[in-house]
């Protein structure tokens, strides 16, 4: 059954704001209503740690809390998280959501994408539509991720229609999702095209056995089967090929850092809480290894704080900083990486056997963080680095 996120209990209202002196912009209002809501995301993840279950309470909070439309511009109804300028509060977003729950901020990770590739490539028909859909709680995502046997491809029809064929693999939030983002081959090698599919009418076909995973159980990552479904028009989003383009593709990687970035920071504050619990604030080993964890912690934000200065640059500088800004976001998906893996094990020697048992979120943790920092060709990603400077290009 699909998600209805206007459904849920809405009665939990928006963190309360208190009056300050000048009133906060609207990118520093979304960063403050997601650093207040992660304690709560954080207290429920518990609750929906198992593959058959989707955080929809939690995305009826991020909804109240105004987080659904935040990446869309003000004259769309939105905070204008997606505007470069604003990518240190939008990555501030990601990282608080993380840090609540990791689960909750893939999915909204992935809504968030959808909602930015949509602002780049949408006409302005498709802007007004899939705007509306965000405000009334519809969820979006992007599944590109193909079925390695039976990728997903686009038969042309009469009248500018297109029948669906193939299946996506870790189609997050598959059966939740009203609108998700999916990618696809034209006929005849015309190249690969997105479109935005109306789930809610055109529901895929799930198999649901797909997804036993690790960590990450709320995402609901299915496969998705596509075959014999039907989209128009109106539903494909910009012109082939237009997935892939640089920076933003590239570029797309400094945001799920910043998820990860907020599960490695969970991480860190459990840890400190534990030990402070237990008094074990005195031991000299403890105190260093909190002091290694408090430097990965400061690293990860200063990466991200150097992601967002690079996307600021203006688009008129294409000729150098743009593909440093895609390069760049390599090396800070890849330093997040480092930071997570090496946050892990600190935790875990100062937590001991007995932290690592339920009921302390140290497993979930553990698990989500483990398979959540898998992602695409990290050695190539890396390699592209390599080469970059190489040729003699700098950041
Ligand atoms: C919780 C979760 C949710 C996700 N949700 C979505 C979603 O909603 N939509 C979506 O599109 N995707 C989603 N994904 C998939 C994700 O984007 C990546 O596709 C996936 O995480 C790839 O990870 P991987 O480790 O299998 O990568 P790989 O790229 O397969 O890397 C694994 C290893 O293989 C190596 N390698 C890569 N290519 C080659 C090669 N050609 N030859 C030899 N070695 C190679 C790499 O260097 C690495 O060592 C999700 C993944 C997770 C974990």
């Amino acid at each position: 059954m699909l998600f209805d996120a206007a459904s849920p209990d809405l009665s939990i209202s928006t963190p309360s704001l208190a009056p300050g002196p000048a009133p906060l912009s609207p990118p520093a209002e979304a960063v403050r209503a997601a650093r207040a809501l992660a304690p709560r995301l954080f207290a429920q993840a518990a609750a929906t740690d198992a593959e058959a279950t989707f955080p929809g309470q939690e995305f009826a909070w991020l909804r109240a809390a105004g987080l659904l439309t935040a990446p869309l511009a003000p004259a769309l109804g939105g905070a204008g998280l997606g505007a470069p300028a604003a990518t240190e509060a939008l990555l501030d977003v990601l990282r608080h959501v993380g840090r609540g729950n990791l689960a909750v901020g893939r999915l909204y990770e992935g809504h968030v994408n959808a909602l930015l590739l949509i602002q780049l490539y949408g006409h302005a028909a498709q802007l007004q539509g899939w705007a509306a859909d965000a405000a009334a709680g519809r969820l979006f995502g992007v599944w590109n991720t193909e079925d390695p046997a039976q990728g997903v491809r686009l038969e042309p029809l009469p009248g500018g229609r297109y029948r669906l064929f193939g299946a996506k693999t870790f189609a997050s939030g598959a059966g939740y999702v009203h609108r998700p983002l999916v990618t696809g081959a034209l006929a005849e090698g015309h190249g690969w095209q997105m479109f935005v599919l109306p789930a809610d009418a055109q529901a895929p076909a799930l198999d649901r056995s797909f997804w036993r995973p690790l960590g990450m159980r709320a995402t609901a990552s299915y496969r998705a089967d596509l075959t014999g479904l039907e989209i128009g028009p109106a539903d494909l989003l910009g012109p082939p090929n237009a997935y892939y383009r640089q920076p933003w593709f590239g570029g797309g990687a400094s945001r799920f850092a910043a998820v990860q970035m907020g599960g490695a920071e969970a991480v860190f504050d459990e840890t400190r809480r534990f030990l402070q619990r237990l008094g074990r604030t005195d031991d000299p080993y403890q105190r260093q290894r909190l002091g290694q964890m408090a430097l990965l912690r400061e690293s990860g934000r200063q990466w991200l704080r150097g992601a967002a200065a690079r996307a600021a640059l203006p688009a008129d500088a294409a000729a150098g900083p743009q593909p440093a800004a895609a390069a760049y976001a390599g090396l800070v998906r890849t330093a997040i990486e480092q930071i997570g893996l090496a946050m892990l094990p600190l935790a875990e020697r100062c937590v001991g056997a007995r932290g690592l048992l339920q009921p302390e979120p140290f497993e979930r943790l553990h698990r989500d963080l483990t398979h959540y920092l898998r992602q695409p060709a990290p050695d190539a990603v890396l390699a592209d680095v390599g080469r970059f400077v190489l040729d003699g290009h700098d950041f």
